[in-house]
């Protein structure tokens, strides 16, 4: 009997932290951008992206993400 394991994986990478305000909860808290890649697995080994690589911001206060653009800078 043969068993096909495939799916997604998803990993964030920290792409630099900032102190700024944020947009959700208001506080002044750190601000990570991150790097959202969404991987094909076969047998859980990520084989290639299936989605474009998303910039994402999340307070580190409230944890809240929302969209980024990859080279805004903090206006806020
Ligand atoms: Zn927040």
């Amino acid at each position: 009997m043969f068993f096909l394991l495939f799916g997604l994986r998803t990993r964030d990478e920290i792409v630099d932290t900032t102190v700024a305000t944020c947009e959700v909860c208001g506080w002044t808290a750190p601000q990570q951008r991150l790097a959202r890649t969404t991987r094909f697995t076969l047998f859980f080994v990520p084989l290639f992206p299936v989605r474009p690589k998303r910039h994402l911001l999340r307070c580190g206060h409230c944890m809240a993400l929302r969209a980024a653009h990859p080279q805004a800078a903090y206006a806020y």
